[in-house]
């Protein structure tokens, strides 16, 4: 079933998304050549503490999943582009890391996501975050109502065939609100058209990710979480959890 959020909820929904957003700017700041990635989940740690939210990540185990996720956020660095689990290594110059974010704050969730380069950006890197960032503006404006849930996976997949990055369907969007993963699911590619009509008050998290590619498959580290592409190009991602209301699509996770 997908719920309808009234505005009064997706007032709550900003404020959580909020707390996502100023994780995630608080990360980007803080990320650095020698910094390690369990350093960076002790920075957005301390701003949910201050805000009085809580993970929705820590703890959670879907179905793929062998143990509990151990962070408030995933570091997904270079190959890996998802669940990357935070550990001891440390940015290099010329990293390229992808955040991810969840919390829950008054019974509503935000979740979220950005890509970044570590120092001195290579090109090819900042192209494929462009390329993700187009991909999430285009999915969101496809966001309104009237139009069908197909549609958003369609603008985002028009993107990533145009740029002809790898992609992969396996992972995508879905609806949030008191849970963080609520129907539906919003694959990064679909037809147009297609599916439930979008109407003000649904609330979704649009989320594409992309290899710089051409392959389209993963590998799970040992760690049963990090997905890496299987032939080690790097990977971007970017997510926003998004409002559809009668004046347009509203972005809930800035700062
Ligand atoms: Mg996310
Ligand atoms: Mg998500």
């Amino acid at each position: 079933m997908v719920e309808l959020k009234t505005p009064a909820e997706i007032e709550l929904m900003r404020e959580a998304g909020r707390v996502v957003g100023n994780a995630l700017a608080a990360v980007k700041k803080s990320a650095a050549a020698g910094v390690s990635l369990r350093e960076l989940d002790e920075v957005a740690r301390e701003v949910l503490r201050s805000a009085g939210a809580e993970s929705t990540f820590e703890g959670y185990q879907p179905g793929f999943a062998t143990t509990p996720f151990s962070g408030v956020i995933c570091t997904s660095v270079n190959d890996a582009v998802l669940h990357g689990l935070p550990t001891d290594y440390r940015l290099q110059d010329g990293d390229l890391l992808n955040v991810d974010c969840g919390v829950s704050l008054d019974g509503w969730c935000g979740d979220a996501a950005t890509s970044f380069c570590i120092g001195t950006p290579r090109p090819e890197d900042l192209d494929l975050i462009a390329t993700a960032e187009e991909a999430l503006a285009a999915g969101i404006a496809a966001a309104v109502e009237g139009n069908r849930i197909g549609d958003i996976g369609a603008a985002i997949g028009r993107i990533g065939k145009r740029a002809g990055v790898g992609t992969n369907l396996d992972f995508g969007g879905h609806g949030i609100g008191h849970r963080m993963h609520e129907d539906p699911h919003i694959p990064n590619g679909s037809r147009p058209g297609r599916g439930l009509k979008l109407r003000a008050g649904h609330v979704f998290a649009i989320e594409p990710w992309f290899w710089a590619g051409p392959g389209s498959t993963y590998v799970i580290d040992e760690d049963g979480w990090t997905l890496r592409s299987a032939d080690h190009t790097r990977g971007v991602h970017a997510e926003h959890t998004v409002a559809i209301t009668s004046e347009g699509p509203r972005i809930l996770t800035l700062p």
